[in-house]
C-alpha cells in the first residue's frame, strides 16, 4: 500500500544519544535543554526571531490568539476572525473553541488561499483579527492582508502549518503577520511527532505567550493572567533536533518528487498558482481534476492499485454546521473541495512509484 504520506522516522543511534542525555539529566519538560536547543536552530534555520515551541500546532493558534488579544475570557464580546474555509479544521475550530466566531470568505480560484478583495467586504466592527492559511505552502497575498489589517487596525495570524521554511523575497514567510504559527505534527514536513511553534513580530508579545503556556505562572509566587499548559517537551524536542538535521534530504527528496510528478503528469489536472517572489517546500502534491466525478474515479483508480489520494480539504468549512457560520457561502472554496486531493509524497516514495501513480491518474483523464 502506497499512503498520502507517512511520517518521517530521522537516525535512530542519533536520537537515541538525545534520550540517553535526557535520562542523565533526568529533565523532562518546562524548557529543557533540548527545547532551548531546538529554539535557537529553529530560529536561525529559517531566519526568524521570537520563537516559541507549543505542544501542538493547534495550541500555537490558540496561544497566538489569546497573546494578541483577538481571543479573551469574555466571550459577551463575540469577537470574529476573516478566516478561509478552504484548510483543515483546526484553522476555524480553534477560533470557535476560544469563543472567536470564524467568518469566512471566499478563495482565489487559482491560488487556493484567501482573497484579499473578499476579506475587506466582510470586516465589522466586531472583527479582531485575519487569519489567513498559507495552504499547502503556497504564500498568501501577505503585502495586501498586512496592508488592510492595518488600515482597520486587525491583527494577522497566518496558520503557516504548511509553510515550513517557505521565502518570500528573500525571507522568511513566517515573518509576516502578528504572528505565524507551525505545526510539527508526525506526518507534517519537518515534525516534533506532535508539536508547533509560534513566530511572534513582537518580543513583548512572544514574553507573554511564554507565561501563558505555563499556567499563567509569572514567578514563584505570582500569577497575573489566565494560562494553560502548551509547553512542547525534551523528548519531543530530541526528534525534532535529530529531523532538523536531516531536513536537506527531506526536502530534495520532495522536490525530485514533485519534479517527477510534474514531469509526467505534465499540463494534466490544475495545479495551485505559487505566488510569485514565494519559495516552494513541497510538503504537498494536490491536483485539482475537472469535477467531483472525475476525482472519484481517479481516486477509485489508485485504490485499486492499493494507492491513497487524501481529499485535502473536504469540505470546505462554511458548511460544517459545528462552526455556526452564517457566511454567505463561499462557491469558490466549495467547487475546489470538490474536485481536489492529495498525492502520495514523502521520503521513501521512488520516482518509480510516482510515475505509476501519474500513469494511474493519467488514464483516468485519457
Ligand atoms: C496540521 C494543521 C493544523 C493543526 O496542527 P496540529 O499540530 O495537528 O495540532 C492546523 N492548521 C493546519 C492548516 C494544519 O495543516
Amino acid at each position: 500500500m502506497i499512503p498520502v504520506t507517512k511520517p518521517y522516522l530521522p537516525n535512530r543511534e542519533k536520537l537515541n544519544q538525545y534520550i540517553d542525555g535526557i535520562y542523565e539529566r533526568q529533565w523532562l519538560t518546562n524548557n529543557g535543554q533540548l527545547v532551548q536547543q531546538l529554539t535557537q536552530r529553529l530560529e536561525d534555520y529559517l531566519g526568524v526571531e521570537n520563537l516559541l515551541l507549543v505542544s501542538n500546532g493547534t495550541l500555537a493558534l490558540q496561544i497566538a490568539y489569546r497573546a494578541l488579544g483577538v481571543s479573551d475570557a469574555t466571550p459577551a464580546a463575540q469577537p470574529e476572525a476573516i478566516t478561509t474555509p478552504f484548510t483543515f479544521i483546526a484553522t476555524a475550530s480553534s477560533l470557535k473553541w476560544d469563543g472567536v466566531q470564524p467568518v469566512f470568505t471566499d478563495i482565489d480560484p487559482d491560488a487556493w488561499c484567501l482573497s484579499p478583495a473578499n476579506i475587506k467586504a466582510a470586516i465589522t466592527p466586531r472583527t479582531r483579527a485575519i487569519v489567513p492559511v498559507h495552504v499547502f505552502g503556497n504564500a498568501c497575498d501577505v503585502e495586501t492582508i498586512d496592508k488592510i489589517a492595518s488600515a482597520h487596525s486587525l491583527k494577522v495570524i497566518y496558520d503557516a502549518s504548511h509553510a515550513f521554511g517557505v521565502k518570500y523575497k528573500g525571507e522568511s514567510l513566517l515573518k509576516h503577520g502578528d504572528a505565524a504559527t507551525l505545526s510539527f505534527h508526525a506526518t507534517k514536513l519537518f515534525h516534533t511527532c506532535e508539536g508547533g511553534a509560534i513566530i511572534f513580530k513582537r518580543k513583548e508579545d512572544l514574553e507573554r505567550a511564554k507565561k501563558m503556556i505555563n499556567f499563567g505562572i509569572a514567578g514563584p509566587e505570582t500569577i497575573r493572567e489566565l494560562g494553560i499548559n502548551a509547553k512542547m517537551n525534551e523528548l519531543q524536542a530530541a526528534m525534532g533536533l535529530c529531523v532538523l538535521d536531516e531536513i536537506e534530504l527531506i526536502e530534495r527528496d520532495r522536490r525530485e518528487l514533485t519534479e517527477t510528478y510534474e514531469a509526467c503528469l505534465g499540463g494534466k489536472g490544475q495545479r495551485q498558482r505559487i505566488l510569485a517572489g514565494a519559495t516552494r517546500n513541497h510538503a504537498y502534491y494536490p491536483v485539482a481534476f475537472k469535477d467531483s466525478d472525475e476525482l472519484a474515479k481517479v481516486i477509485s483508480s489508485l485504490s485499486n492499485s492499493k494507492i491513497v489520494a487524501r481529499r485535502y480539504f473536504y469540505p470546505s468549512l462554511e458548511s460544517v454546521a459545528c462552526l455556526e457560520t452564517d457566511s454567505l457561502g463561499c462557491p469558490e472554496s466549495r467547487k475546489l473541495a470538490e474536485r481536489i486531493a492529495c498525492l502520495p509524497i514523502y521520503s521513501g516514495l521512488t520516482k518509480e512509484n510516482v510515475v505509476s501513480i501519474a500513469d494511474t491518474v493519467l488514464e483516468v483523464l485519457k
